[in-house]
């Protein structure tokens, strides 16, 4: 391990920077905005906010360093990007910190469980140079036909906040293995941590090939996609802003992946182990993230046979958490990252306890250290009572709330599950063999499992249907299809003398 630098030390270093060209350069006169601790609602540091000029500087960078990037051999691409995970892992605690200071994750089961997932994603990539393959094609005796897979350009990558680091691997790792070059806008609420890994990785990869900016969406997430050096965009966050930036790409044609939102099920027969379940609820909501990942299994379908005990037994666990200091070694779930975000599930928890027949199981306490006063710390909630067809259980909450609704006919929770705008997760919990792989194919969903639910993994396609988004990332085939354009070549075997 390298001397850990304190995440106040890094925040001053980072603050009012972007990283162009291999160096931080410092935005003197920038507009920047305000990022907080939100367990305590401090100020810890300014980020920029880019104008389109700083935008189009950047893609410049990108696009004279791509050049050259796309001729080192993919072999050598992948040993940098390695060189990279070394370093990065030796700064694995640094970045921990400054993830749970300005994200409010709590540090030992969130922050430190993403940087290494981050770390594990980056080296994965670094592994898939010689996979960049095309194909030979029987077209013709007289022809030899080919195809080869040539880097797309310049890649523009948005990133949300909820997980910062993994997300930023999943859309740089697979661009400049395949040699590209990118520019990637950090989410306004954590812009620290992203800029401090790519500020160490540029000590290694050659100088323009990772470019981070931070700003706003509207102006500079959009001049970012319609910039016209800008050759793909590979973007996570709501189907609001991914709507937004689908129609502005579709003015240059040039293609896109979304990650989007999700309203994912969790159907529970009653032939399961219940603690088994139960633990199973407890990490598909993502719970101790507040619930804020777009996969969080926030509709919980349980067979009306085990229901009240399901619940009861689920309560239990969640009563026990500890809610408290992100920094804090035995919290087990920290705050939610902004006001904005903070307000809006509070109005979704009103609308619930407003609503009829409903009942609102509120559980854990929540901090009682006065420097914590004004964190955004909110208890868990389940609702029951509530039919699929509700708010609640039509809208992404991106909260620590989560409806359990009962059921008995099998047929109509698998149409339930599926009667959802979005598609990105679903699970199916039941000891029938039969039962399980006839859910998984009836299932409208990108990222489907019986009796578990992991998070997204390297090497495995990930993404979903529906609103939930628009093409695939995370394994080998993804890079294949989102990163690279794939040439046919055609040479005529027949001597032209
Ligand atoms: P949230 O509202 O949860 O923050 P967003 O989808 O608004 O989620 O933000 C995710 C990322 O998308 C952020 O980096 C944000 O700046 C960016 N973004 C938001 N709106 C747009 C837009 N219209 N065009 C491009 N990027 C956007
Ligand atoms: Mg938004």
């Amino acid at each position: 391990m390298e001397p850990e630098l304190s995440s106040v030390i890094l925040v001053k270093h980072l603050e009012r920077h972007n990283l162009m060209n291999g160096k931080l350069i410092f935005t003197k006169d920038q507009k920047s905005f305000p990022v907080y601790n939100p367990a305590t609602m401090d100020i810890i540091g300014e980020a920029p906010e880019s104008d389109f000029e700083t935008v189009h500087q950047a893609v410049e960078f990108a696009y004279e360093s791509q050049k050259n990037w796309r001729k080192v051999d993919a072999q050598k691409r992948g040993y940098l990007l390695l060189r990279c995970v070394d370093l990065l892992e030796k700064h694995s605690e640094e970045l921990a910190r400054l993830m749970s200071l300005e994200t409010g994750k709590a540090i030992r089961t969130e922050s430190r469980v993403e940087v290494s997932a981050f770390i594990n994603a980056l080296r994965f990539y670094s592994g898939l140079g010689l996979e960049l393959k095309g194909e030979t094609v029987p077209f013709n005796p007289d022809m030899l036909t080919i195809t080869i897979r040539e880097p797309v350009g310049v890649v523009g990558a948005i990133i949300p906040w909820n997980v910062p680091l993994l997300l930023m691997a999943f859309k740089i790792g697979p661009a400049i293995i395949a040699g590209n070059t990118v520019v990637l806008k950090s989410a306004e609420q954590a812009p620290f941590t992203v800029l401090r890994a790519a500020e160490l990785m540029n000590t290694i990869l050659p100088e323009g090939v990772l470019n981070v900016i931070s700003g706003d969406g509207p102006n500079c997430g959009a001049a970012l996609v319609t910039h016209p050096k800008v050759k793909k965009i590979t973007f996570t966050g709501s189907v609001e802003a991914g709507r937004s930036v689908y129609q502005l790409a579709s003015e240059k044609l040039i293609p896109v992946t979304l990650e989007l939102g999700g309203k994912s099920a969790m159907i529970v027969s009653d032939d399961v182990n219940i603690d088994r379940a139960v633990d199973g609820a407890f990490a598909s909501m993502r719970f101790t993230r507040q619930g804020q990942s777009c996969s969080a299994a926030s509709r919980i379908f349980v067979h009306e046979n085990i229901f009240d005990e399901f619940l009861k037994r689920l309560k239990q666990k969640l009563n026990v958490l500890k809610i408290d200091d992100p920094m804090d070694e035995t919290s087990d779930v920290g705050c939610m990252i902004s006001s904005e975000q903070y307000e809006r599930v509070q109005r979704y928890i009103e609308i619930g306890k407003n609503s009829q027949n409903a009942e609102a199981h509120e559980c854990g306490v929540l901090p009682n250290d006065p420097n914590l006063k004004k964190g955004l710390f909110v208890r868990p909630v389940l609702f029951t009572g509530l039919s699929n067809q509700h708010q609640l259980c039509q809208e992404e909450i991106f909260g620590p709330v989560a409806c359990l609704i009962s059921w008995r006919d099998y047929d109509e929770v698998i149409d339930q599950a599926n009667d959802t705008n979005y598609g990105l997760a679903a699970t199916i919990w039941t000891n029938d063999f039969h039962r399980a792989l006839d859910a998984v194919h009836r299932l409208e969903a990108g990222f489907v499992q019986i009796n578990q639910n992991i998070v997204v993994q390297p090497g495995l396609s990930y993404g979903g249907m529906k609103n939930s988004g628009l093409g695939k990332e995370a394994s080998t085939e993804s890079m294949l299809e989102h990163f690279t354009h794939k040439k046919t070549i055609i040479a005529n075997l027949k001597s032209i003398k």
